[in-house]
């Protein structure tokens, strides 16, 4: 950390704005649905194989065709867990019989809709309006993501890019429909759009691969031209996704060059993701200062901080080929990652604009605290969280008066199965800040630097 930000000073700061923070969360009395999740959560939580079990389950859901079809897909991945909890048990002896069957599909349906209405908000961008609408009337701005994974033909890409150019469409004459909210609407760089956009190269093309990544890039700067060149003209803001490692290079890539590009310099507000797990984070922040510096731009990018949603994927994947892991394998080695390129993206501006994606109150407090000292606005960073996992969060956060974004998925319940496994892994896991949060860790060791 650059050294007028480092010490004791700093420390104390991070916990008194993480203390008011959380004592600005909503009660958890005030919403009842969710203690229930967060039972369930526990339940996943305490047991591997039972979680592997749950999540191979959801997983196979959207392939079931009935109710008994559900109910004996459930039956045969809960018999491979050995110390089922007690409802579990009472839940797999009604499995037995074709009625109990039946009623446990339907349960088991519901409660995997019910979860998954938790972190998707809607099926198309116009079934979102009234989330969208609730949400500015509270002053938080959002990012609508368009579910779908990996693309595998042409056809699925264009189709995918088709409903990005709906998304900006409707989303541009949904937010025109919405009051001002100045403090959303403007930092000390300029305005910023109010429909903002998410979206992944790998949906965009079926040609992303590893071993050639020149092909998927120009496969997919096509597709993602035409979507600059209509977020520009109906002014919104279109934010490129990072993924999993082997793509990251390409994206990168890609992204930089097609906004270094003429036509885009005046427009539209764009960014990209920069994900704190990966051990060369740093470098990647190197060479996107250098294209900021050398690519005067009217909006400057936006550089999403995260720490990133693949840390499994990667392990597994580094330990198949006997790579060395190229995400960080203690926990804190990430977080520490994480506050030194907050502090970085802070000193970046104006050349970039940071937004700071996380639900950990430590990283949050942290960013808030290091943008004060470096003189800075509250306005002038923006927080960002995901729907679902984030709400508590959100409310505090816009409840204090910060700019808060909140990433909102869209789309149907089959295409958000991949997206809803990995909030869950998420979740439940035993590093996850969120997971410590709801087992009652007291907030000092929460705050506490990693
Ligand atoms: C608005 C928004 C947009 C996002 N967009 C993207 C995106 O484009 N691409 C993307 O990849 N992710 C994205 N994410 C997901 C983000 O990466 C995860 O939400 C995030 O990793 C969870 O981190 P946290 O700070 O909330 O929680 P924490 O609990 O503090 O951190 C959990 C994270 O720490 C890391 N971790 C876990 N165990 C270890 C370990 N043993 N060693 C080292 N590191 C470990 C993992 O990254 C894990 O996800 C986005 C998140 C938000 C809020």
């Amino acid at each position: 950390m650059t050294g007028s930000l480092a010490g004791s000073d700093l420390e104390a700061d991070i916990r008194r704005i993480g203390g008011e923070l959380a004592a600005a969360f909503p009660s958890p009395a005030r919403n009842p649905v969710k203690a229930l999740d967060a039972k369930a959560m526990d339940y996943a939580s305490q047991d591997d194989e039972l979680r592997a079990a749950l999540f191979r389950f959801v997983d196979v859901v959207p392939a079931c065709r009935s109710l008994d079809d559900l109910a004996a897909h459930l039956a045969s991945f809960l018999d491979e867990v050995d110390e089922r909890p007690q409802p579990l048990d009472v839940a797999m002896r009604m499995a037995d019989g074709r009625a109990g069957r039946k009623a446990l599909g339907a349960a088991a349906a519901a409660g995997v809709r019910h979860m998954a209405h938790r972190f998707i908000v809607a099926e198309t961008p116009q079934g979102a309006e009234r989330v969208v609408r609730e949400l500015w009337r509270h002053g938080v701005a959002t990012s609508v993501d368009l579910l779908g994974e990996a693309t595998v033909t042409s056809a699925e890409a264009d189709r995918y890019a088709a409903r990005c150019s709906e998304a900006l469409e409707a989303l541009s004459a949904i937010y025109a429909r919405q009051p001002e909210r100045p403090a959303l609407e403007r930092d000390a760089l300029g305005p910023l759009p109010r429909a903002n956009l998410s979206v992944k190269v790998s949906a965009l093309t079926p040609l992303l691969k590893p071993d050639a990544p020149e092909l998927g890039k120009r496969d997919a700067a096509g597709r993602l031209r035409e979507l600059l060149r209509l977020a520009k003209r109906v002014g919104a803001h279109l934010h490129i996704d990072m993924e999993s490692l082997d793509s990251r290079e390409a994206i990168a890539e890609l992204v930089l060059e097609l906004l270094a590009e003429e036509e885009f310099r005046d427009g539209p507000s764009a960014g990209m993701v920069l994900q704190a797990y990966l051990r060369d984070s740093p470098e990647l922040l190197d060479r996107i200062l250098e294209w900021a510096g050398a690519t005067p731009r009217s909006h400057p990018l936006v550089v999403r901080l995260v720490k990133g949603a693949y840390w499994d994927h990667e392990i597994v994947e580094a330990r198949q080929h006997g790579w060395t892991t190229p995400v960080f394998d203690v926990k804190a080695d990430c977080d520490r990652n994480f506050e030194q390129l907050t502090v970085r993206l802070l000193e970046a501006r104006p050349l970039l604009r940071p937004a700071i994606a996380s639900h950990n109150l430590r990283s949050v407090a942290h960013a808030i605290a290091a943008n004060r000292r470096l003189g800075a606005d509250d306005r002038d960073v923006e927080l960002q969280v995901l729907r679902g996992l984030g709400d508590d969060l959100q409310h505090a956060l816009s409840t204090k008066g910060f700019r808060v974004r909140t990433y909102c998925p869209v789309g149907d319940l089959v295409a958000g199965m991949a997206y809803l496994v990995r909030r869950l892994l998420e979740n439940t896991s035993n590093e996850s800040f969120l997971h410590a949060q709801a087992e009652g860790v007291p907030l000092d060791v929460l705050l506490a630097a990693p």
